[in-house]
């Protein structure tokens, strides 16, 4: 294939800061120091410097981050958690792998996040579901909104739910490093943020690697322990923890990297820009969400009031920058009805495009057992079969974004 353009070219970045790596992970080989020691330290401390937070633990990765922060508040078999059906699964398995119970709330009509409105809604009782499931109140203990594809879930409402039904909240940041919501990081905002730094994220280690920040000093000092299997002093286990360390090398690697997440992130707010422009260019854009979204019984598919040749453009529903939002693109995802059609057509051209995420938490087999149907979260399903994120990373070229869009005007036409 002629100049492919992949999904995400690590590569491209990798050329950028290449000798400045190498340098890092040689500092590392020569210290002989690979688990916790300086390198971790100082890259906590940075992270804790960037966002803004006090208690900054580095971890094995984003799963155990979210895992960690369940276990510093004690969730307990039988206990319930509240997250979005529209996320990677690592988010509702860390509840599970305690015995927790997830509840899926359905996903807001106009971006990919958790519907605070829904959560009002079920947490007083008032819809089908919360009816139908029978849930003691009392036993509802955490909620994790998640930053999906770099966009800050809407806060403040989540918040103040948290504050009136006695809730605390975790963050699930693994996309969004860098995300504001309200002039404010996130991951900073709730009782816990969650970071991930798998290799494709925008701030990404090469290998397995997460971070977890916490706001109140005592929970810190228990995700502290934990994640050294409870041990304090060492050998001395106060609680049965886990093995959960981030490595010293990727801490080193993350350092050098961290400095460069700011510009990274814009030029990720200008390809994003530039698609957008171009979409309308080519008049491929659906000017106004079809008013089915809201209450979506068709899951997205024939009956969808999407048009057959539009396309439907990520939004800044948290704001634009001037109005404290930023949404730091770490995927940039269009809605669309033919998306067979489209992702044939980009696969011909060798362009590489993605569906996250296919098929909502809510209805994945290994929750079957909790009795949810495909229409208790309609969104996340219409989302589903139509969400389709297209190559986006710090390097990608204007005339690479062009080829992108004609493709799918092609595909359409
Ligand atoms: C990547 C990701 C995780 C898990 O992070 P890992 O470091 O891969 O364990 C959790 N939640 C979301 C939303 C993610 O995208």
């Amino acid at each position: 294939m002629e100049n492919p353009i992949s999904l995400l070219d690590l590569e491209a970045q990798y050329e950028t800061i290449k000798v400045e790596i190498k340098e890092a992970i040689n500092q590392v080989l020569e210290s002989q120091s690979f688990i916790m020691g300086d390198f971790v330290k100082q890259f906590e401390k940075e992270v804790s410097d960037y966002c803004k937070s006090e208690h900054t633990f580095g971890c094995a990765s984003g799963s155990d981050a979210l895992l960690l922060a369940l276990m510093a508040i004690n969730i307990q078999p039988g206990d319930y958690v509240i997250t979005s059906p529209f996320t990677f699964f690592a988010t509702a398995g860390a509840v599970s792998r305690l015995g927790a119970i997830p509840i899926f709330i359905d996903i807001e009509a106009d971006s990919f996040n958790i519907d605070p409105n829904k959560v009002r809604e079920f947490l007083e009782g008032k819809d089908q579901l919360s009816k139908r499931l029978k849930i003691d109140q009392k036993k509802i203990k955490a909620i994790i909104p998640v930053h999906l594809y770099g966009q800050s879930a809407e806060m403040n409402p989540i918040l103040n739910l948290a504050d009136e039904f006695d809730l605390k909240v975790i963050e699930d940041a693994a996309q969004s490093i860098g995300t504001k919501y309200d002039n404010k990081l996130v991951g900073n905002l709730g009782d816990f943020g969650c970071f991930s730094f798998f290799p494709s994220k925008n701030l990404g280690a090469y290998g397995d690697a997460g971070l977890i920040t916490v706001k109140n000093p005592e929970l810190a000092k228990r995700v502290d322990i934990l994640r050294l299997h409870g041990a304090s002093p060492k050998y001395h286990h106060k609680y049965v923890g886990i093995n959960s360390r981030l490595d010293a090398i990727q801490a080193a690697i993350l350092s050098v990297k961290l400095k460069y997440l700011d510009e990274w992130s814009e030029n990720r707010r200008t390809i994003a820009k530039s698609y957008n422009t171009l979409f309308e260019e080519v008049g491929l854009v659906q000017e106004s969400a079809p008013s089915c979204f809201d209450n979506c019984l068709c899951f997205g598919q024939d009956d969808c009031e999407l048009l057959d040749s539009k396309i439907i453009l990520p939004k800044e529903t948290t704001g634009q920058e001037s109005e404290g939002g930023r949404h730091i693109y770490h995927q940039y995802t269009i809605r669309v009805k033919n998306r067979d059609r489209i992702q044939d057509q980009l696969n011909k051209e060798g362009i590489g495009s993605s569906v996250y995420y296919p098929l909502p938490l809510h209805i994945q087999e290994c929750f079957s057992n909790l009795g949810y149907k495909a229409e208790d979260c309609p969104r996340a399903v219409c989302a589903s079969n139509q969400a389709l994120s297209l190559p986006i990373y710090p390097e990608l070229k204007e005339d690479q974004i062009k080829k992108v869009v004609n493709t799918i005007a092609k595909a359409l036409n």
